[in-house]
């Protein structure tokens, strides 16, 4: 048993999902699964098989149209949504319903943050070539994706959808400085991290970080996530310059 106590109310996420056995999966470990076991947040797997029809429990159909693959029924998928949402606020705006989909706008850390202020999230994992499209225009479902590729099933992007916006809430992550100085804070990646020993197969830890002088880190290490930023980057480096009112072609010796 831990000794901090629950959370009441505390940010939840459920998952409709047909392989509800994968979670809480890497979510169980670490920072993400120590908060988790302390009630810091929550965790609801809801199994789709379970809304399904017949002897199998069947809860997909062939597309409309014709084409290869299966695509999840929309009256099944209402089911689980209905019962996931139970209880749930139903502005979107306090308690968001996502479904996991190439086809959405891309996961950033900007919606990581958003997200953790919200009460909590109904995640939709789908599988085969997704969901029959009414249901998501029924429940007003906002898509995301985790990237420009396709997965197999929603599952994967759930975990990580799940892990960059948990590890946002307070005292999750138990220092809340860390995540203010992480990639993407300020549209900067971050700097180069080195630890002992101070010479490693011939390469050394820079001197400046040794050095003991705080502020020359810094200057360093802000110096160095701009590098990085416009080498690597080009689009987060315009929006950083936009925020500070810089010129992204300016060719300061960085
Ligand atoms: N036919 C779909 C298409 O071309 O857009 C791909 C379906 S994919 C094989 C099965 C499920 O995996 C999707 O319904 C979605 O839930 C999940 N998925 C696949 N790629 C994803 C991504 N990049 N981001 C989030 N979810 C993804």
């Amino acid at each position: 048993m831990s000794d901090v106590p629950s959370v009441k109310g505390a940010w939840e996420a459920k998952i409709v999902t047909l392989f509800p056995e994968a979670f809480p999966g890497t979510l169980g470990l670490s920072l993400t699964g120590k908060a988790l076991n302390e009630g810091l947040w929550r965790l609801t797997p809801i199994d789709l098989r379970t809304f399904g029809e017949g002897k199998h429990r069947n809860v997909d159909d062939t597309p409309a149209g014709g084409g290869a693959g299966m695509v999840l029924r929309p009256d099944i998928v209402d089911r689980a949504l209905r019962v996931a949402r139970g209880g749930t606020p139903t502005d979107p705006a306090d308690w968001p319903v996502i479904y996991l989909s190439p086809r959405g706008r891309p996961f950033d850390q900007a919606t990581a943050q958003r997200l953790s202020r919200t009460r909590g999230i109904t995640l939709l994992c789908g599988r085969f070539e997704g969901v029959d499209q009414r249901v998501l225009d029924a429940h007003q479902v906002e898509e995301i994706s985790l990237g420009d590729y396709v997965l197999t099933g929603g599952e994967i992007a759930a975990q990580a959808l799940i892990d960059a916006t948990v590890r946002l809430i307070p005292r999750v992550l138990g220092n809340q400085a860390s995540t203010e100085e992480e990639s993407f804070s300020d549209h900067l990646l971050e700097h180069p991290q080195y630890t002992k020993p101070a010479s490693w197969a011939g390469r050394d830890i820079p001197d400046i970080l040794l050095s003991g002088h705080h502020g020359k880190i810094a200057d360093w290490r802000r110096a160095m996530a701009e590098r990085l930023t416009k080498e690597r980057r080009p689009d987060l480096w315009r929006a950083f310059c936009a925020a500070h009112g810089r010129d992204p072609n300016e060719d300061r010796e960085l």
